[in-house]
């Protein structure tokens, strides 16, 4: 008898129709800008990237952004594609994907007035909040010709070999630009009314589609929700999704906020799936019989399951979650769901790094965008390797060593795995850590390494039992040398996260990454409420207008006055230098944490010289006035220090040692320089 397997997740691995092509399942990997499309004469390591994505069972890839001019480009240099001969290098990633069964679209996006060069246009000359050069505004001509180059852009992506394209309409940038009367004041054909402000995009969709024939996936990117003043109203989004069908587009694709937004839409701290309701309203509404897609926060193929299973789309995209994992659908689909690395959000090595011009990767997958240079190759002779401490980087060295073949042990001092991110997954918002200690449970088991579990390390632990050495012992608190640094009211970080009573008033010493979590977390009621309690609370906080069910007709941009939230302690940050506080937190998330403790009543002060602390609280001087902040505790953020102190004796003991993460250097530490030299130096083992 056979016995039948259900699967696992029914409605996200159904095959879907779309224009000529059946698509395997219904995850698109949305678009996202690696860094790699402007290196180089071809493209081996953006085919590379794509091919194993392919690989990895995608239904649908869309590459990062092509601009289809020179003004269009998002910053000096960007990937463009107007001429056969750039066609021709993309064929390179066309080929590589068909390769391995996948389908590959290219988006084309014209960044507008966001564009950071000073040749940059929009329709009117006004300059944008995130760009220093204000826009040319474009003449009647110059927008005909515009439409003439996505037109254009479009029928060369065919030639290169692509499965279609996406059309970026969203996120604030040029055709976004020309929807909303915000960055639209034209009174020719181009602007005016609602109906004469989507002339621009209805116009490139019909042309592309005449241009290129039936046989070619057309993607628009809607803004649904556009987050910002005199955005569109939810009428104007129906008029404009049904005018995009009509116009040829096969797929509509969701667009949350433009750039310029002051609202969080895919930091870690956003409730996963948090805008979905937005999709499933416009597919509830019946006005587009083509498939649309929803996005944002979808990680897990849970989640993903639930989303499609409750009617909010047809398929659903996820981008980062394919550079923390390129396997997520076959491991999906094969039951091993649980084997997935999963996007913590944090945005740190993808989005951080194209702020900073750098190439993006990942910090729970460091060989994201370096397909072609961090190679875990199988070794022949397995050597014998120790590694001490079960943090990020121990994890990261003593799993990529395990399956690369080596006899590995993994020694850790505590009863558990993790190291630091069993405290940072106890800061509201931060969740997701949980997600990288489980998958590194999982590997632990799958790759064989051998865990000593409590075991503290000493020298003679070693001797003569290892090959090899890795030391990752990690980092603890520093503390502070004032009179009463010994006070019962002072307590170290990781005190506070572990459990340790703190009073209603409370000081912070120290303002960097730790200090703005132990404030979150203490700001935050301890019981966070449901699911959909904490989605409410979520969008109210952020003034998003949501009533539970969707955005109300008359809102424009989605957008309501936010709600305060309660505050429940009185907290007072400290630091020392006169330096914005909290400056150094990451580009993309560092000003969420800022707004979300300003919200919450949070004061910080700069320039502070630490006196001492008492019973009376903790006494400050600052412009040279001495100063008492009554306070019931101190909790010490002001940094960490290496604990490395083994690898001097281990060294003198014959043994090959090699030290990473915080054990080799504390300063500018953070878990994706930690995860990356674990893999690093497990790779050349
Ligand atoms: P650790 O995490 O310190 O791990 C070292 C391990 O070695 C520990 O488990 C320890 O018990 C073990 N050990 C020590 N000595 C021995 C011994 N002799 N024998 C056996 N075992 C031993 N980073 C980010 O990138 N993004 C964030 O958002 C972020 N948020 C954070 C929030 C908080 C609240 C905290 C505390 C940290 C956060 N970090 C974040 C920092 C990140 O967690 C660290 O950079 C990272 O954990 C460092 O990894 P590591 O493996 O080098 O050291
Ligand atoms: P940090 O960012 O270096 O901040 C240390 C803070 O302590 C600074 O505000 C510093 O300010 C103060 N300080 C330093 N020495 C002091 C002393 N002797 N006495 C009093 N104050 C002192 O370190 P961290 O907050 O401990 O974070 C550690 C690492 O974890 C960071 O490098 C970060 O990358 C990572 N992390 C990241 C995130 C994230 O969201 N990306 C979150 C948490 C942690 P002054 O010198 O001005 O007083
Ligand atoms: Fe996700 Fe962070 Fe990796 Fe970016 S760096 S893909 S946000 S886990």
């Amino acid at each position: 008898m056979i016995r039948r397997v259900a699967m696992p997740y029914p409605h996200l691995l159904a095959p879907l129709t779309v224009a000529h092509l059946t698509l395997k399942n219904r995850v698109l990997m949305g678009s996202m800008h690696v860094g790699l499309e402007e290196e180089g004469g071809d493209f081996p390591k953006l085919s590379a990237y794509f091919a194993e994505r392919a690989r990895g069972g995608v239904g649908l890839m869309v590459t990062g952004g092509v601009a289809p001019n020179r003004a269009g480009q998002v910053k000096p240099f960007a990937a463009t594609l107007s001429t056969a001969r750039e066609a021709r290098r993309h064929k390179h990633v066309t080929d590589a994907v068909h390769a391995e069964g996948g389908r590959i679209c290219m988006q084309i996006l014209h960044a507008g007035r966001y564009a950071y060069h000073p040749w940059n246009v929009a329709p009117t000359r006004l300059k944008s909040p995130i760009s220093p050069f204000a826009p040319w505004g474009l003449t009647g001509r110059g927008v005909r010709s515009t439409i003439h180059d996505f037109i254009q852009c479009a029928k060369l992506a065919r030639d290169a070999g692509y499965d279609g394209v996406e059309v970026m309409g969203s996120e604030g940038y040029l055709i976004n630009q020309f929807i909303v009367s915000h960055t639209n004041r034209r009174t020719d054909e181009w602007g005016g009314d609602y109906a004469a402000r989507i002339r621009f995009p209805v116009e490139i969709v019909r042309g592309i589609r005449e241009a290129v024939g039936p046989d070619f996936v057309i993607i628009y990117r809607l803004s649904m929700l556009d987050l910002v003043a005199d955005g569109s109203t939810w009428a104007e989004v129906l008029q404009l999704a049904t005018a995009i069908e009509a116009a040829g587009a096969s797929i509509l694709n969701t667009g949350i906020g433009w750039h310029e937004a002051r609202v969080p839409t895919i930091a870690t701290m956003v409730p996963r799936a948090a805008f979905t309701w937005v999709t499933k309203r416009l597919r509830d509404a019946g006005v587009v019989s083509i498939p649309i897609v929803t996005s944002n926060r979808i990680n897990t193929p849970e989640v993903a399951e639930a989303v499609l299973a409750s009617g909010a789309a047809d398929m659903v995209s996820l981008a980062r979650p394919f550079l923390a994992d390129p396997e997520f659908v076959n491991k999906a689909a094969t039951g091993r769901a649980l084997d997935i690395n999963t996007c913590i959000a944090c945005n740190q090595a993808c989005l951080d790094h194209v702020f900073q011009n750098k190439r993006a990767s990942c910090l729970v997958n460091p060989r994201a965008g370096y397909e072609t240079e961090l190679m875990y190759h199988r070794v022949s002779t397995p050597r014998r390797v120790a590694v001490i401490g079960a943090g990020p980087a121990g994890l990261s060295a003593a799993t990529v060593a395990a399956e690369r073949g080596h006899q590995v042990t993994l020694f850790e001092a505590g009863s558990a795995i993790g190291g630091q991110f069993d405290l940072a997954r106890r800061i509201p918002g931060k969740e997701e850590f949980n997600e990288t200690v489980r998958y590194f449970e999982r590997r632990i088991s799958a790759t064989g390494v051998t865990l000593a579990l409590g075991k503290k390390v000493g020298v003679g632990d070693l001797k003569g039992a290892f090959d090899v050495v890795v030391l990752a012992t990690g980092v603890g608190p520093r503390g502070i040398t004032i009179p009463g640094h010994d006070h019962a009211k002072v307590k170290s970080y990781a005190e506070v996260l572990l459990g340790a009573p703190v009073g209603n008033r409370v000081a912070i010493i120290g303002t960097g990454g730790i200090g703005h979590d132990v404030a979150e977390f203490l700001a935050e009621p301890a019981d966070h409420g449901t699911e959909a309690e904490r989605l409410a609370s979520f969008l109210a906080e952020w003034g998003v207008d949501y009533d539970g069910w969707g955005v109300t007709e008359s809102t424009r941009g989605g957008l309501r006055t936010p709600t305060k939230p309660a505050v429940h302690r009185e907290i007072t940050m400290l630091q020392r230098s006169s330096a914005k506080g909290g400056g150094r937190l990451g580009k993309t998330t560092g000003w969420i944490h800022r707004a979300s403790l300003r919200k919450r009543g949070v004061t910080l002060l700069t320039e502070v010289t630490y006196d001492r602390v008492d019973d009376a609280g903790l006494h400050v001087t600052i412009g040279g006035q001495p100063r008492v902040l009554a306070v019931d505790t101190v909790v010490v953020c002001a940094g960490q220090v290496s604990r490395s102190e083994l690898a001097a004796p281990l060294r003198e003991a014959g043994l090959v040692v090699h030290v990473i993460g915080g054990a080799e250097e504390a300063a500018e530490l953070d878990a994706k320089r930690a995860i990356a030299q674990g893999a690093q130096v497990a790779a050349g083992l």
